[in-house]
């Protein structure tokens, strides 16, 4: 196998994500006509906290872990994002995610602003009694940041339903209340929603029929390449192929399989392991970086930051690149894919589904009243296809790409909210 030693190591430290997202945080208010104070305000999270977690190893000794929690703007409402546990987990990183699940929460018009936390650590190499130990040191060091009405995390890369369940059980231990409302992405029988574990990947999978649709590709038959097989890539896998569409392609961190014929998705669904590693298995493999050049109509990034940058966009030959992931575009080669014609659906927007029915979840906590699977599929199709024609014809009027159009939506309802607060 010709193993690519993790595309999660490729660039990510070294190509900075908060100074580009602040750029077009800037363009975007600049357009709608918002002074650079308003700038000031966005630019960084209002609130950033860093953590110090003592967990005792398996082996009796004790490591320290840092960690990180970012609530990038509540004046909509309480600040809400995901957590993630990844060895490349830094404080910038962190700080852009919570920009971006601002604009997230501004796009599908959720009553939240953006949080984001994180913990540098590879989960892949830590036993289920260490994780646990990790999962509720965090919660406890964050503890007088985060709440139901404050700052509400869910999963992220390499998180899970099990990790949001010892999280909401540290904080109900805490609170001495239940609190299912502390945490969304839970199992289902602690207050988890039906759908939200495939919400990410339903709501990428709405949005590339919708971007399909615009540009004049039928989705029966269509060559997709999928670049990560985790909770969206694996999910949206699965989706795409019972749309008819053809996944000729997949990723994982250790490298990618290629078949131009379609491969068998249901196989490598049932063989991929929880951290959505497949690629192992087989000995024809390719590596992420021919993965993402390979000839096909719709292309999505599912993985991590920094995937197309400008030495690659001019190799893309995909009609449709589709950000599942956060951040998988630089913005030069956000510039280059849009000169060259490629329709470019934003994570902001792409991605989204996965907060969208975070919000169910928590509405059916507050209410304690349970949706069926097929109410919460329709709310998210709906959410999901406003928003799209929201930003596609933001993007046409103004004459600007799918990113600056995704920015000025997004931001717009927190510029308006800390405005009538009387912060700027
Ligand atoms: N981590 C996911 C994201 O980046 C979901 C956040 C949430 O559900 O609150 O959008």
């Amino acid at each position: 196998m010709v193993a690519e030693k993790s595309t999660e190591k490729n660039n990510i430290t070294d190509i900075d994500v908060l100074a580009p997202t602040q750029e077009v945080i800037k363009e975007a208010l600049e357009k709608l006509g918002y002074s650079s104070e308003m700038y000031d305000l966005l630019k960084e999270p209002l609130r950033m906290m860093t953590v110090k977690i003592p967990v005792r190893m398996d082996n009796g000794q004790v490591k320290v872990f840092t960690g990180y929690r970012a609530q990038h703007n509540d004046a909509v409402g309480p600040t809400k994002g995901g957590i993630r546990f990844h060895p490349n987990v830094n404080e910038n990183e962190v700080k852009a995610l919570s920009i971006w699940m601002s604009l997230k929460c501004g796009i599908v018009d959720l009553p939240y602003g953006g949080g984001k936390g994180g913990i540098i650590c590879d989960p892949r190499e830590m036993s289920f009694r260490e994780l646990e130990a990790l999962s509720r040191g965090y919660v406890r060091a964050i503890s007088q940041i985060v709440g139901p009405t404050k700052d509400i995390p869910a999963p992220d890369v390499f998180t899970n339903s099990q990790i949001m369940a010892w999280m909401m059980d540290e904080y109900s231990r805490m609170d001495e209340f239940n609190s299912p409302g502390f945490i969304t992405g839970k199992p289902l029988v602690l207050g988890g929603s039906h759908g939200r574990e495939t919400a990410t990947a339903k709501g990428v999978t709405i949005v590339i029929g919708e971007a399909a649709k615009r540009k004049g590709i039928e989705l029966k038959g269509a060559r997709v390449v999928i670049q990560g097989f985790g909770n969206a890539g694996s999910f949206l896998a699965k989706f795409m192929h019972e749309a008819g569409a053809k996944v000729i392609g997949i990723s994982d961190a250790y490298g990618a399989l290629h078949d131009p014929n379609g491969l068998d998705i249901e196989y490598l669904l049932d063989r991929r392991d929880s951290y959505g590693t497949v690629t192992k298995l087989f000995e024809n493999t390719i590596s992420n970086k021919e993965l993402l050049e390979l000839d096909c109509d719709i292309l999505v990034p599912a993985a991590i930051e920094n995937q197309i940058t400008k030495e690659n966009a001019n190799d893309i030959k995909a009609k449709i690149v589709v950000e599942a992931a956060n951040g998988p575009t630089t913005l030069e080669a956000t510039k280059i894919l849009t000169e060259r014609g490629i329709l470019l659906v934003p994570d902001v927007l792409a991605s989204a589904g996965g907060v969208t029915v975070s919000y169910f979840e928590w509405v059916q906590n507050n209410q304690g009243y349970y949706w069926t699977e097929q109410e919460v599929e329709d709310r998210l199709e709906k959410v999901m296809v406003q928003s799209f024609a929201n930003i596609y014809e933001t993007s046409v009027n103004r004459n600007v790409n799918m990113r600056l159009a995704a920015y000025m939506v997004g931001v717009r309802k927190m510029a308006e909210a800390s405005h009538f607060r009387g912060w700027v």
